[in-house]
Parts: C-alpha cells; sequence; structure tokens
C-alpha cells in the first residue's frame, strides 16, 4: 500500500465502503432490516449503554447509512456524520443539541425559503428564537451576539442568488462569540468548498440536492468538524452535563472530538425519529460516486448559461458568482476556485409577469421546487419558494419580483441555451 492520502475523487467512490464480508458484494448492500441480533445479553446492555458501538435498531443506526456517514465525514474532513431523512431533520437535530428554550441563534437573511420559514415559525414554537444578520456585513453577525446566542447559521452558497459567504470572516465572529459556527453546504457540495477548512465547526446538508444528484430520494446529513470544546461555561449542557438517560454520562467527556455527532444521533435522532431509510442511503451514495464529474459539468454549464443570459437583451441582471463582473466573485475566487456552484438567478425588464411567462414557455427545463438535479430546474421564487415574505424581505433575501432562479443540470449546454433563447424570445 503506498501511503499517499487518497484524493477527492477517490473518496467519493471508496471512503467508507469495503466488500461485504458475508457475500463478497462490492457495492454496499442495502440493510432493510428495523433491527439487529444481539451477541448476549452483555453485549445487547454494552450497546444501550453506549459502552460499546454496534447496530442496535435502524431509528438509531444502519450499515447502508454508516457508509454514507464515513463517506460524506470523509469528503468533508470531519470526525464523524450523522444521515437522518431530510436536510430540515438535520437542522433540527442539529440545534435541539445547542439550544435551551429561551435561546438564540443568528442566521444568515440569505437562506433557503424552507429555512427561514422553519427557524422563523417552526422553530419559534421550541422556544428557539432566530435573529437574522446580512451576509454582506459581516459587522450585523457581531452585533446580534448576546449572552443567549448558541450558534451561527449561514449558507456557503446561498439561495437564491448564488452568492459567496466570507466564511472565514465569519467563523472570526463566532470564535470570539464562543459559539459554533454551522454551515449549510448544500448549494456547494464538498467538491467545490469544504467549510471546516475555513473555520465552520458543523456541516450540514440537504443529501436531496448535489450530493444524491438525481432528484430522487430526500436525505440529510450532519458533519462534525471536532473543533469545538462543549465544555466550556455549561453553555451546552446536552454536551457537557452527565445525561440521565445514558448512565449519566458526559458526552463531550466519553467522546472527545466527536461528541456532537454522538449526541445527535442519540438525543437527536434516537428521540425525536427522522430516520433515513436505507434505500434512499444506498441511492445518495452511488449518487456521490459521481460527484466530481457532476459538480465540473454543472458548474460549465452554469457558467455558459449565465455568459448567455447576461448578453440577452431580455435581461436585466444576472447574478452569478462565477462571471467576472459579478460582486461575488471575489470570494468565489477565494472558495470556489473550482466553479462557482450552479444554482443562480436573473432577473428580467418585464418584471413578475415575465418572470412567470419565461417559466411556463422553457421546455427543456422543468419548473419545479427543487436544486441540484441532473435535469435542469427553474423556478420563480417570489410566487414559490419565497411567497411568505414580504416585499422588502424578498428583495433582501435575492428574491424580487423580476427574479427567476435556475439550477442547471448536466445536459448538453448549448441545448439549455436554446431553451431559453426561444422562450426569452417566445
Ligand atoms: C433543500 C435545502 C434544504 C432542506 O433540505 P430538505 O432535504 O428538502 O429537507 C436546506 N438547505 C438548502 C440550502 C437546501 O437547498
Amino acid at each position: 500500500m503506498s501511503d499517499r492520502l487518497p484524493g477527492f475523487s477517490t473518496l467519493a467512490v471508496h471512503a467508507g465502503a469495503q466488500p461485504d464480508p458475508t457475500t463478497g458484494a462490492r457495492a454496499t448492500p442495502i440493510y432493510q432490516t428495523t433491527s439487529f441480533v444481539f451477541n448476549d445479553a452483555d453485549h445487547a446492555a454494552s450497546l444501550f449503554g453506549l459502552q460499546a458501538f454496534g447496530n442496535i435498531y435502524t431509528r438509531i443506526g444502519n450499515p447502508t447509512n454508516a457508509v454514507l456517514e464515513e463517506r460524506v465525514a470523509a469528503l468533508e474532513g470531519g470526525t464523524a456524520a450523522l444521515a437522518v431523512a431530510s436536510g430540515h431533520a438535520a437542522q433540527v437535530v442539529i440545534l435541539q443539541q445547542l439550544l435551551q428554550p429561551g435561546d438564540e441563534f443568528i442566521a444568515a437573511r440569505k437562506l433557503y425559503g424552507g429555512s427561514i420559514n422553519q427557524f422563523t415559525h417552526a422553530f419559534k414554537s421550541f422556544g428557539w428564537n432566530v435573529v437574522w444578520a446580512d451576509p454582506d456585513d459581516i459587522a450585523s453577525f457581531e452585533r446580534a451576539v448576546t449572552p443567549r446566542t448558541k450558534a451561527i447559521f449561514i449558507e456557503s452558497i446561498a439561495n437564491p442568488a448564488g452568492s459567496i459567504t466570507d466564511i472565514e470572516a465569519i467563523s472570526t465572529v463566532a470564535r470570539k462569540a464562543g459559539v459554533p459556527l454551522i454551515v449549510d453546504n448544500t448549494l456547494a457540495s464538498p467538491y467545490l468548498i469544504r467549510p471546516i477548512d475555513h473555520g465552520a465547526d458543523i456541516v450540514v446538508h440537504s443529501l436531496t440536492k448535489f450530493l444524491g444528484g438525481h432528484g430522487n430520494s430526500l436525505g440529510g446529513i450532519i458533519v462534525d468538524a471536532g473543533t469545538f470544546d462543549w465544555s466550556t461555561g455549561g453553555k451546552y449542557p446536552m454536551l457537557s452535563e452527565p445525561r440521565p438517560e445514558y448512565h449519566g454520562i458526559r458526552l463531550q467527556e466519553t467522546f472527545g472530538n466527536f461528541a456532537f455527532a454522538i449526541a445527535c444521533r442519540v438525543l437527536g435522532l434516537r428521540d425525536l425519529g427522522p430516520a433515513l431509510s436505507p434505500f434512499n442511503a444506498f441511492m445518495i451514495l452511488t449518487g456521490i460516486e459521481t460527484l466530481p464529474l457532476r459538480m465540473q459539468k454543472h458548474c460549465e454549464n452554469a457558467k455558459a448559461v449565465a455568459e448567455f443570459l447576461a448578453g440577452h437583451p431580455a435581461v436585466a441582471s444576472v447574478s452569478y458568482a462565477g462571471l467576472a463582473s459579478d460582486k461575488y466573485n471575489q470570494l468565489a475566487r477565494k472558495y470556489a476556485p473550482k466553479g462557482a456552484g450552479a444554482v443562480f438567478t436573473f432577473s428580467l425588464k418585464g418584471g413578475y409577469d415575465a418572470g412567470v411567462n419565461l417559466v411556463s414557455k422553457l421546455q427543456l427545463f422543468s419548473h419545479l421546487a427543487n436544486v441540484g438535479d441532473t435535469r435542469s430546474l427553474v423556478i420563480h421564487p417570489a410566487s414559490t419558494t419565497h411567497s411568505q415574505l414580504d416585499d422588502a424581505a424578498k428583495v433582501k433575501s435575492g428574491a424580487g419580483p423580476d427574479v427567476v432562479r435556475l439550477s442547471i443540470g448536466i445536459e448538453d449546454k448549448e441545448d439549455l441555451i436554446a431553451d431559453l433563447e426561444q422562450a426569452l424570445s417566445a
């Protein structure tokens, strides 16, 4: 064996997987079972007491899901990961470990529309209070910090306009405040940006998007960077205090640099219950094997489409960080040198009506609420994903009435451009 560390594409195919020890199966089998037989009574007791690692019940862990967890942890450069049923489930599980009722977390205002909803309404009903900050104004994060702040949440490449967030600058604010930085890396995928390299303590993904990549399976994952000390100041009792349900063990003390991933599994997933189906884990693992190839094609196509739109007379503006003229191009060169992703927005001179009209005229692009599919997708955020926001908040989050969002797939770029050309001139 060479002592070379495997590269990203090798990890995307192999990390976490080995031939099945019983059958020799080379692809990771789908362990479609709810539960696992114990060796004996002592073995059962030690698994339940967290003295030994092993399979108990698929709500807590499953061997197919474990391969997915190891693979994404390797791709992100984290110590451990936990796969759950969706990106939103991952966000709930993360914050449940960090916030007590009455606590606060700071979130970037430019976020996936579903996250804005989840943070504003559902989380409020748990007593978790979101405080919004502007990712283009780092000082707004500093100003938002209070003694009750328990975390900062940002997207690496932000919805819907594909803007690039200055992760390092916000991680400095988080360090100073003594709170973890959570980065939603869904739109970048670890192929384009690895937030842990820039100071993230926790990375979260909707696996539903580029990691799965084929628009066929929901999933979410939490990656523990292993960087945060949960014991300071008693701010994170779920991690630092004795756990009555596990014979009084303290998770940070017992599990060290992967204590957060363990907390998410044994306190979050076990008790809240959003387990990922092993079948979905299999589909997503298969998707991840081609992540590097797909991301290259997604980015190449997105850049070509953005350039075409920027030169079209019906188009007022294009927000794509991969364009040299874009306000985020400097940040894109620093954080995403391999490509600025494939989700971006543009605005039409004809406003809201032109946006709605364009969406109805496109043929190759599918009009739907998803991103990160092999197929090219289009949506008008103001009337769909961001419709719950008032007009000022729509504009602030990059989803004004004239804005159309694209998620560029891996088709031939000439066909995508021809479809846009016919729809724009119709
Ligand atoms: C889709 C998405 C989510 C939510 O993930 P689900 O798998 O749909 O629950 C969160 N963040 C971003 C950036 C997303 O695109």
